[in-house]
């Protein structure tokens, strides 16, 4: 199957988990890679569905087993995509979707450089500023590490194939949705397109011939 990972990254309140959510809902060949956290979970949050949650032990440990493809620290916690995980998404035939920061994709790139990266920008400063002041869960001293590491994620815009402008979610969700249509209909992803064109050419060599 021609299945590859596809990372959604932007700054926190940037909206790339609607975005994914949507993804998943629409699309049967599309797949969540459900990453490590030692972030505390939120009120409506699953372990095994939203995250793992994990002791602070127990990832260290995981990652010194190499379990991890990529992991980074984000707003003063540990996160980390299971090498397992994403085995499991691909091997299911259905490309792998991340939310992951962009330190984490650009050491995800490095082990799958077949990978995807899209950038999910908010509108507007004001509008980010807005979003994330929304959010119920941020005491003002989280607020202020996500307004930090926000301004990390948009300086890293440039190492990002494809920039998806998050204005209105149906079309920013219908984007992405197309990326992952072209992106499958790379030459280089084909599976069978040497052989195929060969054939042609095969053919109408044959034809040229019989004609001399
Ligand atoms: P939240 O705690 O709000 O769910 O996520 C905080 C940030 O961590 C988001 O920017 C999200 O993309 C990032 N994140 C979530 N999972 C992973 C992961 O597995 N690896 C990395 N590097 N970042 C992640």
């Amino acid at each position: 199957m021609n299945v590859f990972p596809v990372i959604l990254s932007a700054p926190s309140g940037g909206g790339k988990t609607t975005i994914t959510h949507e993804l998943l809902a629409r699309r049967s060949d599309v797949g969540y890679s459900v990453s490590c956290t030692t972030r505390p979970p939120r009120a409506d949050e699953v372990n095994g569905k939203d995250y793992y949650f994990l002791s602070t032990a127990d990832f260290l440990e995981r990652q010194q087993h190499g379990e991890f493809a990529e992991s980074a620290a984000v707003h003063g916690h540990l996160y980390g995509t299971l090498r397992s995980e994403v085995a499991r998404v691909l091997g299911d035939g259905r490309h792998v979707i991340m939310d992951i920061d962009v330190h984490g994709a650009a050491q995800f790139r490095a082990v799958f450089p077949e990978s995807v990266l899209i950038y999910v920008l908010p509108p507007s400063g004001e509008v980010l500023l807005e979003r994330l002041r929304r959010r119920q869960t941020e005491t003002p001293e989280t607020l202020k590490k996500r307004l930090v590491s926000a301004l990390g994620e948009l300086r890293a815009v440039p190492m990002f194939q494809y920039v998806v402008l998050n204005d209105e979610l149906e079309q920013a969700v219908s984007n992405v949705s197309r990326i992952i249509d072209a992106e499958g209909l790379r030459r280089e992803r084909l599976q069978n397109v040497e052989r195929d064109v060969r054939r042609i050419i095969e053919r109408l060599e044959k034809e040229m011939n019989d004609m001399n």
